[in-house]
């Protein structure tokens, strides 16, 4: 367990850095992504990396590899999704790398898969693969500003030397092309050199264990390529002071309110956004909650895997819609009406176009009431560095 702890941390870094070059050298669209939603943990990233310097106990082992896996699972996705398309013999640019220099501030984005056509209609559509636990049912929104970044810096540098692919043991590298001239080189296919003239797309392809769903189109949009490019200078700026200060990111702006990503935050051990005291005493009644949790957890499941047995023993019996009985119990399947929701969003537009905007609000603010505060219990990881070293 230790050693695969150990290397996938260490293979993650390598593949990084030959597919992504330096990353503490430019800023990604990743980054800009992360940086919309906290400053802090993105330049902490750009610092010091992903989990290198986390201090791995034996007990932590589990939780590591299960962060390991979770944030590889993608790379693997992407390289059985390529074979799929090299199979297919499909005009495809992987990994296109396009490099830009926004007021001297260095930013590169690398497209997964960038398709091509000049048939009919010149076409280009971008995907993105992102590989999920759950298939979000609407996309996250760092990951829209990461295909925004992207399909805005194509369009906008199409005819700018900015295009190339990394070199791969069996793929030549290159660099310092416009779009059309990449497209030639690497496919063969001939794009116009006005890229008014091409359909271009963005699209992201979220992908879990047994489930597959697609978000977009992203078309090119010039005021969220700004907020792209403003969000790197932004970040550049704050990673350069944070160098020069010996690496404090303390003070650094935190993401508002509750945030899912703090718990998996290689940066949350000091993060002034949970300040608080130590009091080691309630490390076994934390540990009680948390093997408790788990219990529950594994409980449900297996009552899940029951009801699932004895729902499909019930479909293959010939009972005919009957009841079963067993000794003092009995039990049948049959099909229930879905819960009815009340669409608010839906509601307010309908009665707005009735009563107007503000009697429409003011209807629905007499019909709203609000429930009764409770106390929360919240607890959350500590994810403890080891000397922390710099990676610019
Ligand atoms: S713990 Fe949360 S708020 Fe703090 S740096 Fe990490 S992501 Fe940002």
């Amino acid at each position: 367990m230790a050693l695969l702890a150990k290397g996938l941390v260490e293979s993650s870094a390598k593949r990084t850095l030959s597919s992504l070059g330096d990353r503490s050298q430019y800023i990604g669209m990743s980054d800009i992504g992360r940086a919309l939603e906290c400053p802090r943990a993105a330049v902490g990233k750009k610092l010091f990396g992903n989990g290198a310097g986390l201090e791995v106990s034996q007990h932590d082992l589990a939780s590591m590899l299960g962060t390991q896996l979770r944030l590889q699972r993608g790379h693997w996705f992407e390289a059985g999704v390529a074979q799929v398309f090299r199979t297919q013999s499909l005009p495809v640019i992987e990994q296109l790398e396009i490099q830009a220099h926004h007021n001297q501030v260095p930013i590169k984005a690398h497209l997964d898969f960038t398709f091509v056509s000049a048939a009919d209609q010149p076409t280009v559509r971008i995907l993105e693969l992102k590989s999920c636990e759950n298939i979000p049912s609407t996309l996250y929104s760092s990951y829209e500003t990461q295909v925004y970044g992207q399909v805005g810096l194509l369009r906008a540098l199409w005819e700018k030397p900015a295009f190339g692919v990394h070199g791969e043991p069996d793929m030549a590298g290159c660099s310092g092309l416009t779009f059309p001239e990449l497209c030639r080189k690497m496919l063969g296919i001939q794009m116009p050199a006005d890229a008014s003239l091409v359909d271009i797309e963005a699209w992201v392809l979220c992908l879990s264990m047994s489930e597959a769903k697609a978000f977009g189109p992203y078309l090119p949009d010039k005021s969220m390529l700004g907020l792209c490019l403003q969000t790197a200078e932004d970040l550049w700026t704050l990673t350069v002071g944070v160098r020069s200060n010996g690496g404090d990111i303390f003070d650094l702006p935190t993401a508002k309110g509750f945030h899912a990503l703090c718990p998996w935050c290689d940066f949350n051990a000091d993060c002034p956004k949970f300040e608080g005291v130590d009091q080691p005493q309630w490390s076994p009644d934390l540990a009680r909650l948390a093997r408790l949790k788990a219990d529950v957890a594994a409980l449900d499941r297996e009552i899940s895997e029951v009801e699932d047995g004895l729902k499909t023993a019930y479909m293959l019996s010939d009972v005919g819609g009957n009841w079963i009985n067993v000794d003092n119990q009995r039990f049948r399947v049959s099909s229930q009406s879905g819960r009815r929701t009340l669409n608010r969003e839906q509601l307010r537009l309908e009665l707005s176009a009735i009563l107007g905007e503000d009697d429409c609000d003011t209807l629905l603010a007499r019909c709203e009431s609000e429930g009764k505060s409770f106390e929360r219990l919240m607890v959350s990881k500590i994810n403890r560095p080891k000397e922390r070293s710099h990676g610019i």
